[in-house]
């Protein structure tokens, strides 16, 4: 098993740790059904992007239900 030559202290590996923050998202209404979406990507809640429907909604699609 490879083990580490130098101890790493609690100050370096605090340093190196500095930069290890998560960001937060940056999201933005969507102008159909006001849900949170992310920027430039399709509504998650509705299947809009630009004001047009580019993804259908799951009880919009006909499922063969005796399929299953
Ligand atoms: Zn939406």
């Amino acid at each position: 098993m490879a083990v580490p030559q130098n101890k790493v202290t609690k100050s370096r590996r605090n340093m190196r740790r500095a930069h290890d923050s998560l960001t937060a998202g940056n999201p933005a209404e969507c102008p159909n059904c006001g849900e949170l979406k992310r920027p430039h990507h399709v509504c998650g809640a509705c299947g809009h992007y630009d004001d047009r429907e580019v993804v259908a909604q799951a009880d919009e699609v006909d499922l063969d239900e005796d399929a299953a």
